[in-house]
């Protein structure tokens, strides 16, 4: 006789993230992490703070990071009680899931996109409808006309990296004026321009971000979200039914830091910036047909060769890029962008495939 945990277990079927290989000299660029690394400012802040205080619980409701966000968007109109923050972005897109979006109706997000939304939706059983990005790989604003219980996506989109413009968000909020509207903006500061400065427009719009990315603090887990405040209300109070502490001392001191060193974050961007741009150059040279990207990675394929086959070889030269065994995207690589020296080794066994 089965035992009822056996299905239980069957009928969970998790996020997997991409792989944290342990190998020396590995070229890791799969899981789009920033490579120039987070402020020292950060690590100053964070080793204080193990010094003095680790007994003590931190600030249930993470004060001092709350007002650094609002302070860093006080231009336009933002305020502490207008954030949430959350252990990493996943954290707080699952709070989202849980308090915002299930209503009667199905949420919509595209069909290609960030792999983690269907996982959410079965958890906390939220009906979804996908919608199918354009032939060029597009978000395109007109399909979102439709009743629905909430929409959700990245922008820019992952893993194709494309960015939809805010005439076209605004296009999707002013359709569904009854209907939560999430962008989730994890890769937006690489050339991205963000929904936040629609906030205090759009009660109805909600936009996460994380510290993962361009802050460069995958392993300290910080995400946050911006909205109306009564949004946020809701989402503290599921927040409170959950986990009163999501974040850390140490995640808390070291993500408030990271919000006082904005030349680090904005020299950061750059450095990606123009690196993805000479990666772009390059694999268009090698025969890739690359997609136009504003996030810390590039979706592209090869005229002839297939994807799965580039990914094999070159994990056997020790570099390591995401591959999606999926419709439609199998012949497509999703490479984040490295330091020169990295992907200056994509390219050279790239050209020797
Ligand atoms: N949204 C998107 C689109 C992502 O790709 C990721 C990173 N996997 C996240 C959210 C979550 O990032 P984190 O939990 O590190 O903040």
């Amino acid at each position: 006789m089965s035992k009822y945990w056996s299905s239980l277990v069957e009928n969970l079927k998790p996020y997997v993230p991409g792989e944290q290989p342990k190998m020396a000299n590995l070229v890791k660029l799969n899981t789009n992490e920033n490579p120039f690394g987070p402020s020292p400012k950060v690590i100053e802040a964070i080793q204080k703070e193990l010094n003095d205080n680790l007994r003590l619980y931190p600030d249930p409701e993470s004060k001092a990071l709350k007002e650094a966000i609002a302070h860093y968007y006080t231009d336009h109109g933002i305020k502490p009680k207008q954030v949430f923050v959350g252990n990493g972005s996943d954290e707080v897109l699952a709070h989202i899931f849980q308090g915002l979006l299930k209503q009667d109706k199905p949420i919509l997000f595209p069909d290609i996109t960030y792999s983690f939304y269907p996982v959410y939706c079965s958890l906390y059983q939220v009906e979804s409808e996908t919608i199918p990005l354009t032939d060029s790989f597009e978000i395109d604003p007109a399909d979102y006309k439709r009743p629905n219980g909430g929409i959700i996506f990245p922008n820019p989109n992952a893993p194709t990296g494309r960015f939809m413009v805010l005439q076209h968000v605004v296009e999707i909020l002013e359709a569904n004026p009854d209907s939560v509207v999430v962008v989730d903006e994890a890769y937006v500061d690489f050339g991205g321009e963000t929904a936040i400065t629609l906030v205090n427009d759009y009660p109805n719009l909600v936009v996460s971000q994380t510290l993962s990315k361009a802050r460069s603090l995958a392993g300290l887990r910080v995400g946050f979200a911006v909205a109306d405040e009564e949004l946020i209300e809701a989402l503290n109070r599921v927040k409170d039914s959950f986990n009163s502490y999501p974040l850390d001392r140490l995640a808390l001191v070291g993500a408030v830091a990271a919000f006082e060193d904005n030349q680090w974050f904005e020299d950061s961007c750059n450095g990606v910036i123009n690196e993805r741009e000479r990666l772009t150059e390059k694999l268009e040279e090698l025969g890739f047909e690359v997609l136009p990207s504003k996030a810390n990675f590039v979706f592209t394929r090869h005229k002839e060769k297939a994807g799965a086959d580039i990914a094999a070889s070159l994990r056997e030269q020790g570099i390591i890029v995401r591959h999606f065994d999926k419709p439609r995207i199998s012949d497509f690589l999703r490479i984040t962008i490295g330091t020169s020296d990295q992907n200056n080794s994509l390219i050279k066994a790239l050209s020797e495939l």
